[in-house]
C-alpha cells in the first residue's frame, strides 16, 4: 500500500526527520494563502500522486513569487500528469503540496527496502541522488552503496556513520545524517513498511541536510494491526477494479495483456499467467476468486474483468476440490444470461463434480470453448485470438 509524499513527511517529521515545512491543499487560493504563511515569497508547488519522476513531468516547480505558486496550482490540478513512471496516460492531480522552498547544494538518495535475497532490511544510498537514481544503478553500480541491517541488532550507529561517509558526508553532517537513517528505519519497522525513499536527501546551502522527498510503501498484509497507516489509504490512486474485487473476496491485480483469466487458486492462476505466456499471449489480469465460489462470485469476477476494455477472450481455468465444477459451470451460465459478454470464453473445468459441470454448460447453449487441459485452454486461446486478428 502506497501513501502520498506529504503524508510520508507528516509521518517522518513525527520521528524527528527533517523535512520542508509545508500544506496538501485541492484549491488555488488556498495554496496562494499557504505559500503567504510559509512566510516567503518562493515556494515550491508539488502535484501530489502515487507515481515518482514526477520533478521530470512538470509536477515539481519552483515559484519564485505568489502569482506563479497560483498559476503553477492552477496548471497542476486538475491535469493528467504523465510521469516515467504513470504510463501514457497519467495520473489525475486532485492536490497539490505547497512547501518553502530550499536552496539545496546537494542531492543525496537514501533509502530502506527488503532484501529479499539476504532477507534483510538493507539500506541504499548514494551521492548522486535527485531525478536519476535508476539510471545510477544501471550505469554506476558502484556509487551506490548498501548495508544490510541485522535485525536482531537493528540498524547500528556505525553503520549509518560507515555509510554517511562514504557518500561523501563530513563532520557534523555525518552524525546529522546517523540520526535520519536511524529514524527512518525506526518508523520502517513500526510502520511494517515495505520500502522507504528520500530523494532527494537535500544538502542545504547552511549544510543542513532535509528530506525534500520522500516516499514509502506498506506491507498490506500487515495493515489491520496499523490502523494510523491504513487511513492514509488514497481509493483515487488505486485500480477501481483491484478496490471493487477486494470488496468481494476476490484477488485481483491488473496487467497489461489481454487474455482475461478467472481461476481457483493464487497457484493455479500463476500457472494459467504462465501458460498463456508460454503460448506467447500476455494475460490481463490475475484473479483467484477462492474456494467455495458461489454463482455470484463468478459473476462478479467476470464483470471485474470485462471492465479492462483490453480483454478479448477469457480463460477460465477451475480446479474444483472445495470448489465444485457444477457452482463453477452455473455461475458461467448465469454471468452469460446477465451481462453483456461478447468475447469469446475458453473454459477448462477439472476436480469435485467435474461430470456434472460440463453438461450444464453445454446445455445452456452459449458457445463456450471447452478445454481438456490447461496447455489445451491455451491452445484454443491462442488460435481464437489468431482467428479474430
Ligand atoms: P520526483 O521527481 O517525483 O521524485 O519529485 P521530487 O520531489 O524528488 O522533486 C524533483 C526535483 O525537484 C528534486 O530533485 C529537486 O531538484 C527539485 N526540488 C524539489 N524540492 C525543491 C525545493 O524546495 N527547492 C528547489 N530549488 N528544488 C526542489
Ligand atoms: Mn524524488
Amino acid at each position: 500500500m502506497n501513501i502520498h509524499e506529504y503524508q510520508t513527511k507528516e509521518l517522518l517529521r513525527g520521528y524527528g526527520v527533517a523535512v520542508p515545512d509545508g500544506r496538501v491543499t485541492h484549491n488555488v487560493d488556498n495554496a496562494v494563502a499557504i505559500a503567504e504563511d510559509l512566510g516567503g515569497e518562493r515556494g515550491v508547488v508539488k502535484a501530489q500522486i502515487h507515481a515518482g519522476g514526477r520533478g521530470k513531468g512538470g509536477g515539481v516547480k519552483v515559484a519564485e513569487s505568489l502569482d506563479e505558486v497560483r498559476q503553477f496550482t492552477d496548471e497542476m490540478i486538475g491535469m493528467q500528469l504523465v510521469t516515467p513512471q504513470t504510463g501514457e496516460e497519467g495520473r489525475l492531480v486532485q492536490r497539490v503540496l505547497v512547501e518553502q522552498a530550499c536552496d539545496i547544494k546537494k542531492e543525496y538518495y537514501l533509502g530502506l527496502v527488503i532484501d529479499r535475497a539476504t532477507q534483510r532490511i538493507t539500506v541504499i544510498a548514494s551521492a548522486s541522488g535527485g531525478m536519476n537514481i535508476e539510471e545510477v544503478a544501471k550505469t554506476d553500480p558502484d556509487r551506490v552503496i548498501r548495508e544490510a541491517v541485522d535485525p536482531a541488532i537493528g540498524l547500528a550507529g556505525f553503520q549509518c556513520r560507515k555509510i554517511a561517509a562514504k557518500i561523501g558526508l563530513r563532520g557534523q553532517q555525518i552524525s546529522e545524517a546517523a540520526k535520519l537513517m536511524q529514524a527512518l528505519y525506526k518508523c520502517f519497522r513500526e510502520k511494517d513498511a515495505l520500502l522507504a525513499e528520500i530523494n532527494p536527501l537535500a544538502e542545504l546551502g547552511d549544510g543542513k541536510l532535509m528530506a525534500l522527498d520522500a516516499k514509502m510503501s506498506f506491507d498490506s498484509n500487515a495493515m489491520y494491526r496499523r490502523p494510523t497507516i491504513t487511513e492514509l489509504r488514497d481509493f483515487d490512486e488505486e485500480d477501481s477494479k483491484e478496490v471493487e474485487a477486494t470488496g468481494h473476496g476476490l484477488n485481483y491485480i491488473a496487467l497489461d495483456g489481454n487474455v482475461g483469466c478467472i481461476v481457483n487458486g493464487a497457484g493455479l492462476a500463476m500457472a494459467t499467467m504462465d501458460s498463456i505466456s508460454f503460448h506467447g499471449g500476455k494475460p490481463a489480469n490475475f484473479l483467484d476468486v477462492g474456494g467455495g465460489a458461489s454463482p455470484e462470485k463468478v459473476g462478479n469476477a467476470f464483470r471485474i474483468v470485462l471492465q479492462d476494455p483490453n480483454v478479448k477472450i477469457i480463460l477460465v481455468n477451475i480446479f474444483a476440490g472445495i470448489n465444485r465444477c457444477d457452482w463453477i459451470a452455473e455461475g458461467l451460465v448465469q454471468a452469460m444470461r446477465d451481462q453483456d459478454i461478447s468475447v469469446p470464453i475458453v473454459v477448462r473445468l477439472a476436480g469435485t463434480n467435474v461430470e456434472k459441470g460440463a453438461p450444464i454448460l453445454e446445455a445452456s447453449g452459449f458457445p463456450f470453448i471447452m478445454a481438456d487441459n490447461l496447455d489445451d485452454a491455451s491452445t484454443k486461446v491462442m488460435a481464437s485470438l489468431e482467428a479474430s486478428a
